[in-house]
């Protein structure tokens, strides 16, 4: 088993450093990740200079790589450039949930998301940062767990899974999606001009059964991700509307404009 291990973080990150110990009792381990941190990034890859991966010696006991790209390319770059195939691709762990709306702009999610884009099953790893050090023992006993869960062979997939402090049990979730949380403060900088931080503030609790509910509730929450993201019911719903005969509701097939 051929484990490519990835974050958003960077490549200097203790989370990253964590998940590729416990990835080495799972398998070969190879850690691709970004120079720096690139957190926020979603799924940006680069298109307008060239990439390139140095080894990165921080990480001694594995073969380590840093690259000057994003999340994204990282994963791309580890999978093309392993002289053998990889077999899973581990994202995280990101010192940061990454529940609901964050999913769209994570970075951690998206370096998973690529993964499986190319074939390759992947988990994405967050968790919950505060005051407090990650208890990162803690959180390898928490991993080593859902490995164990997820790692069953078959299709591969894709998995957001999101890690309290401390947990009480495993739910199996769906993104919640009520609300966007995010909100924009101005305020101004030294020189006088007014510049904004996009800021994130619940809205809203959280539904029973979603990711924030289970990691306000202290359990790990695993959420299995897909790629299509098209609303079917609207799908249906305009299909019906405009082409209500049987066979164009199923085909999709169009009316001349
Ligand atoms: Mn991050």
């Amino acid at each position: 088993m051929r484990i490519l291990v990835s974050n958003d973080d960077g490549i200097y990150s203790p989370g990253l450093k964590a998940l590729a110990e416990v990835a080495r009792s799972f398998g070969d381990v190879r850690v691709v990740a970004p120079d720096v941190e690139q957190s926020s990034m979603g799924h940006a890859i680069t298109a307008n200079r060239p990439l390139d991966y140095r080894p990165a010696p921080i990480l001694k006991e594995f073969a380590a790589f840093r690259v000057n790209g994003t999340p994204a390319d990282c994963v791309a770059l580890g999978i093309s450039q392993w002289d053998k195939d990889v077999d899973l691709v581990l994202s995280g762990i990101n010192l940061g949930l990454n529940l609901g709306n964050s999913v769209w702009h994570s970075g951690t999610v998206a370096a998973a998301k690529q993964a499986l884009l190319l074939g390759v099953g992947a988990i994405a790893f967050s968790t919950e940062v505060g005051d407090e050090k990650p208890d990162f023992e803690n959180l390898k006993q928490q991993v080593t767990a859902v490995l164990k869960l997820l790692m069953k062979g078959g299709e591969p997939h894709l998995y957001n899974v999101n890690l309290p402090r401390r947990s009480r049990g495993i739910a199996w979730t769906k993104q919640s999606a009520r609300s966007y949380d995010g909100k924009m403060v101005a305020a101004t900088d030294p020189m006088g001009r007014r510049h904004f931080w996009f800021t994130v503030v619940p809205l809203t609790g959280p539904e029973p059964g979603t990711d924030r509910w289970a990691l306000e509730h202290g359990e790990t929450s695993i959420t299995p991700l897909r790629l299509d993201l098209t609303d079917q019911t609207e799908l249906d719903r305009l299909r019906l509307l405009h082409y209500p005969t049987p066979d164009n509701s199923k085909t999709g097939q169009s009316e001349r404009l």
